[in-house]
């Protein structure tokens, strides 16, 4: 694994589902996904229904890896899902990824997931004690499972009956679109941890998305989010709704703002980009410096960047520009390529940085060796003075609700203080965007937010053996 895959938070997965008869819908499905990759590239897949039977292809690898002519032109239908992972629960295996199908009493169910269920294994051990087989390690089987069991016909009605059956029964977090042989539909738990939203496609067909970004690349217009504790169902017919849970207060990711999803989409009602001017406006009255440029980490600390320009009035360039191949390769690095770290993957403008006061833009640290490198890239090519400024608070608590950080020993801000990091960084000067102000830059309720893996308040209580277990949360 390169070192930058290793040290960035992993999102877990990206989910499209598109009903389009008459429309090639293996093809906007694997744009779909194409389209959300940052999300998840450890594997992809896609399965495709005609009404009668199901096709599945899925493979580890980028979605461009995984899907040629062939592949998709062999698969024809009315509706589709796709989904494309990097791994939280269960181990990076090809019988691991996604979409997940099982052959329920009223026929076969797919189903996508994007998040963590943080009751995954007590479910698992109830349904094997009842002699159900398992061809999985993921949280995700255990739901679509759950749902082909407690289907009992093929309306629409059974569907949101065996939705809401599973969604009872399910704890944590969990984006999902699905499809029977002839309905996709989209589930969103009653916290809304990850987004999900609804496109029109034409004047007839619909998608499901789990960032708008995903509906401008196939043409679809944004209708609205699947709200928190929805199921919505698409057929023939049109979208069904459902009223969704109620509920006085949300857990919406407040780290998809920082970090996760892409800067061109609307999340949670909100810009990602203008939200990321935001804070880095509000990084800038915070924490300013004098110097010569402002430059990001590219690419998710660009917005952030600009915003930090515009507020301190110190103009924005480039300095370091990053290789747009760098992704997880099926090629395990040797120890040559992991010393050579980050130099895989940015590179100094050394023309624009020789003799300068930079202060660079990052959108987090997480383990802070990254963070160091690259600080020691910028002083090789020649900058005078660097200043670090990121647009989040410290990242010291694990996420259990679908990212990958690690456990609370390996994030560096889960044991050092600010300072400490800044030593360790070597950098001039270290300034986080406070707790507050990344609040106020989102501009949404802080009921409805979840902000845990900065202040360490769950949502969702997290039980005591998962902590231990698998995150150390205590120490
Ligand atoms: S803990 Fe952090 S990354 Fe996880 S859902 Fe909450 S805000 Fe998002």
């Amino acid at each position: 694994m390169f070192n930058e895959i290793a040290e960035s938070p992993h999102c877990e997965c990206g989910v499209f589902g598109v009903y389009a008869p008459g429309e090639d819908v293996s093809r906007l499905a694997y744009f779909g996904i194409f389209a959300l990759q940052h999300r998840g590239q450890e594997s992809a897949g896609i399965a495709v229904s005609d009404r009668t039977r199901f096709q599945l292809h899925r493979d580890m690898g980028l979605v461009s890896q995984v899907f040629d002519e062939d592949t998709l032109s062999a698969m024809s239908g009315d509706l589709a899902i796709a989904h494309n992972r990097y791994s939280t629960t269960g181990s990076s295996t090809l019988c691991n990824a996604q979409p997940v199908v099982e052959e329920g009493p009223s026929g076969p169910v797919a189903l996508g997931h994007n998040g963590n269920l943080i009751n995954a294994t007590i479910l698992r051990r109830k349904l094997e004690e009842a002699e159900t087989q398992f061809n999985s390690t993921i949280d995700s089987e255990v739901m679509v499972k759950l749902l082909a069991q407690n289907l009992s016909g093929e309306g629409v009605d059974n569907l949101q009956s065996a939705a809401a059956a599973m969604m009872y029964e399910c704890n944590g977090a969990y984006s999902l679109v699905g499809m029977t042989r002839d309905k996709l539909f989209g589930i969103r738990d009653p916290f809304g941890f990850r987004p999900l939203c609804i496109g029109r496609l034409n004047s007839k067909g619909y998608v499901l998305a789990s960032e708008t970004c995903a509906l401008n690349v196939v043409g679809a217009q944004f209708v609205r989010e699947v709200l928190p504790g929805e199921v919505v169902v698409i057929d023939e017919f049109g979208l069904h709704e459902s009223a969704p849970q109620e509920a006085d207060s949300h857990g919406f990711c407040i780290f998809e703002f920082v970090y996760l999803a892409r800067p061109d989409s609307n999340i949670f009602g909100r810009s990602v980009h203008q939200t990321r001017r935001r804070m880095g406006n509000l990084l800038a009255q915070e924490h300013p410096v004098e110097a010569d440029m402002v430059i990001p980490v590219p690419d998710t600390g660009t917005s952030a960047a600009i915003g930090y320009a515009e507020a301190s009035r110190i103009p924005y360039g480039e300095g370091l520009i990053k290789n747009r191949y760098i992704h997880r390769t099926f090629i395990q690095p040797d120890q040559r390529m992991r010393d050579l770290g980050v130099k895989m993957k940015l590179s100094p403008l050394r023309e624009s940085l020789a003799g300068k006061r930079i202060v660079v833009v990052e959108d987090s640290i997480v383990r802070g060796t990254t963070t160091r490198n690259i600080i020691g890239l910028l002083r090789d090519a020649g900058a005078r003075e660097v200043h670090f400024r990121i647009s989040s608070p410290p990242y010291a608590w694990p996420c259990f609700y679908g990212i990958d950080t690690g456990t609370r020993d390996e994030l560096i801000a889960g044991a050092r203080s600010v300072e400490e990091i800044g030593e360790f960084i070597d950098a001039d000067s270290l300034g986080y965007l406070s707790l507050e102000n990344l609040t106020k830059a989102v501009d949404l309720p802080k009921k409805h937010l979840c902000r845990a893996c900065f202040d360490g308040k769950y949502p969702i209580p997290i039980p005591k053996h998962i902590q231990m277990d698998k995150y150390a949360l205590e120490k």
